[in-house]
């Protein structure tokens, strides 16, 4: 399985000093945090991040992330909308291959399981016909908390089943895919090609209600089912990419260039055990 680090690890440094602690740890992928590609714009082009990548032999990955696309009022979906056009735009410009989008809260109404799924697949066709005029693919994050319209990884893949494009597909995130419940039977019912991004990163031993995106550990120091997931992986033919992605706000404090070169280590080192 090929590497990438995520931006959300070293939330701190700047993109370019992501992509500089990623070659050096030797990374293959970058995941761009939308933030800092926004900052680094101000001062430089998409052209310019592009000849970055070329110079340090890593690929983007994707653009993490549009977040809370479903369930917005109407001026809030357009702005969405603008949003993916953007992203898509630069995502072209860099051949960046996806754009990772995260679904909605749950309205204070809570609605049905039907709509919920057709509330998604409409956004997501919407979304998913706006990048594609850019040649770009959605990857649909599902989130383990309570409040998220779309907490397993059953549920994603029902919605990204019917959105039926080979553009759309998903992100298993090891931290959303524990904390909501998911389990290791709805992976092995995956079409492979539709698992666009892994996320991994393990977590305290917490009750699965109180974990919190800052509970994240690196993959192998926490009580994540790592292992069981990545054989699971194996056996539906799944063996491209593991991110590394962790918002632990101690590792923010770190030099980032360390905390990358630990961050590879300590993933190849799960990888190795299955
Ligand atoms: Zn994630």
């Amino acid at each position: 399985m090929k590497l990438a680090l995520n931006g959300a690890t070293t939330m701190k440094a700047d993109l370019v000093t992501d992509i500089r602690a990623a070659e050096a740890a030797g990374f293959d992928f970058v995941e761009i945090w939308a933030s800092k590609l926004r900052k680094y714009l101000v001062t430089h082009s998409a052209v310019d991040l592009r000849k970055l990548f070329d110079q340090s032999g890593l690929e983007p990955l994707s653009i993490n992330s549009i977040e809370h696309v479903t369930f917005r009022g109407p001026d809030d979906y357009d702005a969405i909308k603008a949003e993916c056009e953007e992203l898509s735009s630069l995502a072209a410009t860099l051949r960046c291959p996806y754009i990772v989008v995260v679904p909605g809260r749950l309205p204070e109404q809570a609605p049905s399981l039907e709509e919920i799924i057709d509330e998604s697949v409409r956004v997501l066709t919407d979304l998913g016909t706006i990048a594609e005029r850019h040649g770009v693919a959605l990857a649909f994050e599902f989130l383990g908390q309570a409040d998220c319209s779309v907490q397993t990884l059953e549920l994603a893949d029902e919605i990204v089943r019917r959105v039926d494009r080979p553009d759309v597909g998903l992100v298993i995130d090891s931290f959303h895919f524990y904390a909501g419940g998911s389990t290791i039977d709805m992976i092995e019912t995956l079409a492979p090609e539709s698992l666009f991004v892994f996320h991994i990163n393990d977590a305290e031993n917490l009750p699965r209600e109180q974990l919190q995106d800052s509970h994240r550990l690196l993959p192998g120091l926490g009580i994540l089912p790592l292992a069981e997931m990545l054989k699971a992986f194996k056996r539906i033919g799944y063996d491209r990419v593991a991110s590394v992605e962790i918002f632990r706000p101690e590792y923010w404090e770190r030099d980032p260039f360390e905390l990358a070169r630990d961050a590879k280590a300590a993933t190849e080192r799960v990888l190795a055990s299955v």
